[in-house]
C-alpha cells in the first residue's frame, strides 16, 4: 500500500470545506463572549443571540477546525460508564437521570437537524457493538436488559449465529444493538449550525485567539489576539483544544489524540457483505475502535487511538488501518484514501460536565462522545445565562484537578499500554 498517497486532510472537508474567516471588528463591549466555535460554543451562541443578546465567539483556528468538523460523526450521546456500572457507582436515581439525559440530548439534536432542515446526512439507524469474547457478550446481554428496564430504548443482544445480519466480521462473539444511536456528516452539521448561529445574530471571529480573561466589577475583560472586549458573561467552550490561556481548565482535561482512516471506495457487493445494514459499529475495547460507512455507503471510516511512540501520521494511519484489517481481512488490499487526527478531552470523572466557576460558564469533557453532548450542554449553558429553568442538568459538576498534571499528559503512554494489555487479554478469552 502506498502511504504517500494518503490525504492528511479530513475526508469531511471535501463536501463541507471550512470557510475563510470573515474579519469582523472587535467590539468594545458585548453581552456574552464565547471561547471556541465548535458545537458547544455555537450551540450556546445560537440560543443567546436568538434571545436578543449581543454574542461574540472567538476561535483561535479557522471556524470549525477543532473536533467539531473532523470527528467520526457517530451520534451516541453515550457515557463511558455503562448503565449497570453507573447504578453500582451512583445509585439507581442518579444513574438513570444521567442516562435519561442522553436520550433527551439525542432527541434534541435530531429535532435541531429536522426543524432547521440542516443538510448533514443524518440517519438514526442504530449502532452495533461487537463483543470480543463470550464473557463480554454475557455482560452485554445483562446490560441490554438493564437499559431496556430503566431507559426503554429497545436494546437488543445479538448472538453469534445471527451476527451475519449485522456484520460481515467474524471477530465477535455476539454484540449489542442500540437502535437509538445514529450518524451524521460532522462538518456539514457544523456548517449548518454556524449558519443558524450567524442568522440569529451572533458574530463569529475565526483565527482570533483568546489570550486571557480578567474578572472585573462589570463582568470580564477578554483579551484577544486582535483586541480587547468587555463582556457581561463568558462561556468557555474549548474542550480538547484548551490551551495555556486557561491553566485552571488545563489541569482538569486530558487531551487524547484520536485518529481516523477512510478507505478508498469499496465495491457494493463487498460493502453489502461487510456492513449489511450500513450502520455505526464499535467494539467493547478499553482502547475504543469505532467504524461506519461514509454517507454515500461506499467507504469505511474507522477511528481509534494513535500508534504509540510516533509522531508520523502515515505510520499511525498504517497502525489504525491494521486494526481495520483485523476486523475485516477482506480489506487487506484496499487502500486508505484519508487519515487525520484531532483531540478529545477526558476528565478524571470520565463524565461530560457543565458548571460555573469564578463567574464563567463551562461545558466540556465529553470523553470522545461529544457530537450529542456538546450541542446539548452548549444549549444548557445558554439557558442558564438566560436564567431559564431548563438549564438544569444531571451532569452538573466541576472536574477535579489531576495530580502532578499541568496540561502535558506524560502518563498517557503508560495508561495506553495498560489498556492495550487489557484488550489483548479480552481477545484471548474463549470466543
Ligand atoms: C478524531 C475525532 C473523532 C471523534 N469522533 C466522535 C464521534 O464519532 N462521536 C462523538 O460523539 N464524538 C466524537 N468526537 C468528539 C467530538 O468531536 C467532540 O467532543 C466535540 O466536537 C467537541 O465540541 P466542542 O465544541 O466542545 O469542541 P471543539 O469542536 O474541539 O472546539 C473547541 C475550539 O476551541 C478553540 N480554542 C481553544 N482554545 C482557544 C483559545 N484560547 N482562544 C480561542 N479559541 C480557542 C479551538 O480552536 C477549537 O476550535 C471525536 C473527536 C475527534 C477529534
Amino acid at each position: 500500500m502506498n502511504d504517500s498517497l494518503i490525504s492528511l486532510t479530513p475526508y469531511w472537508w471535501e463536501a463541507a470545506p471550512l470557510s475563510e474567516s470573515a474579519e469582523h471588528a472587535i467590539p468594545e463591549t458585548c453581552d456574552v463572549a464565547i471561547v471556541g466555535a465548535g458545537y458547544t460554543g455555537l450551540s450556546a451562541a445560537r440560543v443567546l443571540a436568538a434571545a436578543g443578546l449581543s454574542v461574540h465567539i472567538f476561535d483561535k483556528q479557522r471556524v470549525g477546525e477543532g473536533a467539531s468538523s473532523r470527528n467520526g460523526g457517530i451520534l451516541s450521546g453515550n457515557l463511558r460508564i455503562g448503565l449497570s456500572a453507573a447504578i453500582r457507582k451512583y445509585g439507581v436515581e442518579v444513574a438513570v437521570a444521567l442516562y435519561h439525559e442522553g436520550v433527551a440530548a439525542r432527541e434534541y439534536l435530531a429535532a435541531t437537524i429536522k426543524d432547521n432542515n440542516i443538510d448533514c446526512d443524518f440517519q438514526m439507524n442504530g449502532r452495533f457493538t461487537g463483543a470480543l469474547n463470550l464473557e463480554d457478550f454475557e455482560a452485554m446481554k445483562r446490560e441490554a436488559d438493564v437499559l431496556n428496564t430503566h431507559i426503554g430504548i429497545g436494546a437488543e443482544a445479538i448472538a453469534k449465529p445471527d451476527l451475519p445480519h449485522a456484520t460481515g466480521s467474524t471477530a465477535y462473539s455476539g454484540g449489542l444493538l442500540r437502535p437509538d444511536i445514529g450518524m451524521f456528516h460532522p462538518a456539514k452539521f457544523h456548517r449548518g449550525l454556524l449558519e443558524l448561529t450567524e442568522d440569529a445574530g451572533a458574530i463569529v471571529h475565526g483565527e482570533t485567539a483568546v489570550k486571557g480573561i480578567r474578572r472585573d466589577d462589570a463582568g470580564f475583560t477578554v483579551e484577544t489576539a486582535r483586541g480587547r472586549v468587555k463582556a457581561r458573561e463568558v462561556v468557555i467552550a474549548t474542550n480538547g483544544y484548551t490551551d495555556a490561556s486557561d491553566k485552571w481548565l488545563r489541569r482538569r482535561l486530558v487531551p487524547i489524540t484520536s485518529r481516523i482512516v477512510v478507505t478508498e471506495e469499496i465495491s457494493g457487493n463487498l460493502m453489502n457483505h461487510l456492513m449489511p445494514k450500513r450502520r455505526a459499529m464499535g467494539e467493547n475495547r478499553n482502547l475504543y475502535r469505532y467504524y461506519r460507512p461514509t454517507p454515500d455507503g461506499k467507504r469505511i471510516l474507522l477511528g481509534s487511538r494513535e500508534k504509540p511512540f510516533t509522531s508520523d501520521p502515515r505510520a499511525s494511519a498504517g497502525h489504525v488501518r491494521a486494526g481495520l484489517v483485523s476486523i475485516f481481512p477482506e480489506l487487506a488490499d484496499v487502500a486508505i484514501s484519508h487519515s487525520w487526527n484531532g483531540y478529545v478531552a477526558f476528565s478524571r470523572e470520565e463524565l461530560p460536565c457543565i458548571f460555573k466557576r469564578d463567574g464563567m460558564h463551562y461545558a466540556c469533557a465529553y470523553c470522545g462522545s461529544g457530537t450529542v453532548w456538546a450541542h446539548w450542554l452548549g444549549t444548557k449553558v445558554a439557558l442558564r445565562i438566560l436564567d431559564e429553568a431548563d438549564g438544569v442538568s444531571a451532569l452538573e459538576g466541576i472536574p477535579k484537578a489531576i495530580p502532578l498534571y499541568e496540561g502535558r499528559p506524560w502518563f498517557l503512554p503508560a495508561a495506553m499500554a495498560w489498556y492495550g494489555l487489557q484488550d489483548r487479554r479480552k481477545e484471548r478469552k474463549p470466543r
